[in-house]
């Protein structure tokens, strides 16, 4: 399969800011990008060479935007499977419709890790409400269509179980043990199509109310840990034949680094790698599923991430004047919960902060 040159045009399903930041940084290399939203207001649309706003199970706009593209990609993993198999029919699409498989299901997810002879939180599967043996603390995830804690309950008993699984509407659900975790980190790490991988220094991550508030680069990882981090993406990634950027959080314990979770895509807890990296998370992501060289993903500053969610970007002024790189998502309307912006401070600013 040949790289697509500069000029050629990258599909993005999705319109999000991950969507947003994939388009900027496209750009900067000459590539053109065409972003599929359903949203008529998506952030993505902003900054993007070409955009079709339909339904993810429209057929005809779906084979036209492949046909518009050279590859195609996606910023969410609940990428609708159906979606998946009409652009996979025409245009090669990365990371693969096996990754998205394994990845939209918890319970597939954790025993591909186990399989991997990786470490998670001990887990099963519930499909029934009733006859679990819940050791406490416990959570109940959904198995499907998670995201920022959504479908999550902690659970202490029997009782709680199955209320929560009431509360889910019976859905499929995974029930984890509670990891008493030191601090949380996460792996990023790009592999191109040829294989080759390149992995970022893991930041600490910081989370409120299940959304992510900010990461630590360096984070508090030592050296072994940190390299130890880099082997479980590798080993992933190899696993999955994986072209792209991938993340892995981590859950860090007294003495071990314990999976959390997969996501198949550029991540939240990377942006800093924007300012304090060479190539950018979202610049290695292009160049992966184009088929291009992977860039350096060497770290030349400190930074710290912090996310602007829900009124927080409502002072903009302050924001501006506060100093830090800002991004502004471009959201027309701050809700609670919804990630609105982000700033990142290299180190020279965190220490006058
Ligand atoms: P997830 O949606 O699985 O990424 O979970 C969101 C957040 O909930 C994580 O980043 C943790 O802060 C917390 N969490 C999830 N699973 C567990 C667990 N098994 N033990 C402790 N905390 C958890």
């Amino acid at each position: 399969m040949n790289a697509v040159p500069p000029g050629g045009t990258i599909g993005i399903l999705g319109g999000g800011q991950l969507g947003r930041m994939l388009a900027l940084a496209a750009a900067r290399l000459g590539l053109k990008t065409h972003i599929y939203s359903p949203e008529t207001d998506a952030p993505a649309f902003q900054v993007s060479t070409a955009l079709t706003c339909a339904a993810f199970d429209d057929k005809a706009a779906l084979e036209n935007f492949a046909a518009a593209c050279d590859v195609v990609t996606f910023e969410f993993e609940n990428v609708p499977a159906r979606t998946v198999d009409i652009i996979a029919a025409s245009r090669p699409m990365f990371p693969s419709a096996a990754t998205l498989a394994v990845t939209q299901d918890r319970f597939e997810e954790k025993s591909f890790v186990a399989s991997l002879g990786l470490k998670t939180a001990p887990f099963r599967k519930v499909d029934g409400g009733k006859d679990v043996d819940v050791p406490a603390p416990s959570i109940l995830k959904t198995r499907r269509f998670g995201y920022d804690g959504k479908g999550q309950a902690k659970v202490a008993n029997a009782t709680d179980l199955a209320r929560a699984f009431e509360s889910f509407r019976r859905a499929p659900c995974i029930l984890e043990g509670f990891v008493d975790f030191e601090f949380e980190a996460s792996m990023i790490a790009a592999r191109g199509r040829d294989g080759a991988i390149a992995a970022y220094d893991p930041p600490e991550n910081i989370h409120q109310d299940h959304i992510l508030r900010r990461s630590i680069v360096p984070s508090r990882l030592t050296e072994a840990q940190s390299g130890e981090a880099k082997a479980i993406a590798k080993k992933i990634a190899d696993a999955l034949d994986y072209v792209g950027v991938l993340a892995v959080e981590l859950f860090v314990t007294k003495d071990a680094l314990l999976v959390n979770e997969i996501a198949p895509r550029v991540h939240n807890s990377g942006h800093w790698t924007i300012e304090a990296c060479l190539t950018s998370q979202f610049e290695q992501h292009i160049r992966a599923v184009a088929g291009w060289p992977l860039g350096d993903p060497a770290r030349h500053s400190d930074a710290v991430m912090d996310n602007l969610i829900g009124a927080e970007t409502d002072d903009w002024r302050a924001l501006a004047a506060g100093g830090g790189a800002l991004h502004l998502y471009g959201k027309s309307e701050s809700r609670p919960g919804r990630k609105m912006g982000h700033v990142t401070y290299l180190k020279a600013m965190t220490a006058a902060r």
